[in-house]
């Protein structure tokens, strides 16, 4: 048993990650003490707070960590689950700060976590709990605008990020800025549109650039183009609902979803909104009329397809399955879902992942949208959209005089429509995604490294030393 791995004989998630990071530095030339900072999670916070729960007084534990101060503030989701430990958020903190290197978004990453089972808690209770975690972050300076930004995670979304928003609120009344201390709210309360799909949605802009790849799609033996692909989702919480419906509108074929309790599965393709709504009605995926029904979730993954989505938990890809795995690609829309044995032995198959620390960046991306709207106080779109709409106006007036054509209704109103909130924001996200793909397989080429992974960990390793750098930190 090596040090890093604990006593099942399994790695610890941090350790993980620091494989990936190790990995990655042998293509970089600097000191090693500057990789010793970046690796390192500078502050930990582990709490215990009481909340009365009926007539008892219940301890809960919790986490808030900043993996990466190089940058201001700090940014990451607050998760709500059983399995939360200190490992766990220190390891997901650090994946924020990879992530958010990336994408070009100028946060430090950090992530919380709540040890709660919220599906086994009424939501006065949860509500209770979430308010008395974000006075605690609140009373140790771990919440603000310009330190910590919390947003939706595991278990948790735009209920939970309000109350956090009130609380800070309550406490720090008169801050302009109070609503950028959190993101990923209602748009009614400060949200910015296209938050909470964007995670699912720049997990399809990220696997649909791949497959424009001619190159890439023939060395796994694919045609070009995202139409008629067979997809395997995972997961059915936000990320993986909203990537399946884009699939889905795109063409692709949702051969399988699978959930806790068990997986559908149709080679034709399941139609996916009705199996939402069949999962609305029943509370479960399970018996939708159009599927075969799998008992055991964890066989979804092997079937037969060409991506694979995991979009739930981390380590579901593991040494003793990645063997059985059949998909061609692998989309990490999750935080780690293979770990590193599984990761050589699907590299080895030939199998392109698309790593998690570029895919699932999405959500953080338009958080800082979010971020940005909030701080500007103005909605996107406000000033320049009526603006837009008579200029083009005058535009399509000269069209028609030289061409000596009307242009239909139809068209008229495409062509006049000025850019709305939601306009912004996905085409903000669709390019943040196109570029960080073409870097990282940019620099997979030109360093002739091996995959993917160990690409985005170069790109976003280069571009903290450059910015640890210039804040004049190590001369
Ligand atoms: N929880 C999301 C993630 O892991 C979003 C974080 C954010 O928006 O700050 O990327």
């Amino acid at each position: 048993m090596s040090k890093n791995q604990n006593k099942t004989g399994s790695y610890s998630f941090f350790n993980c990650i620091e494989k990936n990071f190790d990995k990655a530095a042998r293509f970089i030339s600097i000191e090693k003490g500057l990789l010793e900072q970046i690796k390192a999670c500078n502050s930990v916070y582990r709490m215990h707070f009481p909340v009365k729960i009926g007539k008892e007084i219940k301890v809960i534990e919790a986490y808030r960590v900043q993996h990466s101060h190089h940058k201001l503030p700090c940014k990451g989701g607050i998760r709500y689950s059983m399995k939360v430990n200190q490992d766990e958020i220190m390891t997901l903190a650090a994946l924020m700060t990879y992530k958010c290197a990336i994408v070009d978004v100028p946060f430090g990453g950090a992530k919380g976590g709540i040890k709660i089972d919220p599906q086994t808690i009424s939501s006065e209770n949860i509500e209770k709990i979430t308010r008395r975690y974000t006075s605690e972050l609140i009373k140790k300076n771990f919440i603000g605008p310009g330190i910590d930004v919390p947003a939706p995670d595991y278990g948790t979304g735009e209920r939970e990020m309000s109350w956090i928003f009130d609380t800070f609120l309550s406490l720090r009344s008169g801050d302009v800025d109070a609503l950028a201390c959190v993101t990923g709210k209602p748009v009614s309360q400060g949200g910015v549109r296209g938050r909470k799909e964007a995670t699912g949605l720049g997990v399809f802009y990220g696997i649909r650039e791949l497959c424009h790849v001619k190159e890439d799609m023939y060395s796994v033996g694919l045609d070009v183009g995202l139409v008629g692909k067979k997809i395997i989702i995972q997961g059915l919480g936000n990320v993986g609902y909203h990537a399946a419906s884009f699939f889905h509108e795109s063409g692709a074929i949702i051969i399988a979803l699978a959930e806790r309790e068990g997986a559908i599965y149709n080679e034709n393709g399941l139609n996916v909104s009705k199996v939402f709504l069949h999962l609305k009605n029943n509370g479960s995926i399970l018996n939708f009329p159009e599927a075969k029904n799998i008992k055991n979730t964890e066989k979804a993954l092997e079937l037969e397809c060409d991506i694979l989505i995991p979009a739930a938990l981390e380590n579901v890809i593991h040494k003793n399955n990645a063997n059985c795995i059949k998909a061609k690609i692998i989309g990490e829309a999750a935080n780690g879902p293979i770990t590193p044995e599984a990761d050589e032995i699907l590299d080895k198959k030939g199998v392109i992942i698309v790593p998690d620390i570029y895919l699932n960046a999405g959500g953080v991306t338009v958080s800082y949208f979010e971020w940005l709207k909030n701080l500007s106080h103005v909605r996107y779109g406000r000033m320049e959209k009526k603006f837009r709409e008579n200029v083009n106006a005058e535009f399509l007036k000269v069209i028609e005089t030289v061409c000596k054509k009307k242009i239909s209704i139809e068209e008229k109103k495409m062509i006049l429509r000025g850019p709305r909130e939601i306009d912004l924001v996905r085409s903000g996200l669709e390019d943040t995604m196109i570029n960080g793909f073409h870097k990282i397989r940019d620099l997979k080429k030109s360093l002739k490294i091996e995959n993917m992974r160990t690409a985005a960990f170069v790109l976003s390793i280069k571009k903290i030393i450059d910015s640890y750098e210039k804040l004049g930190i190590f001369p």
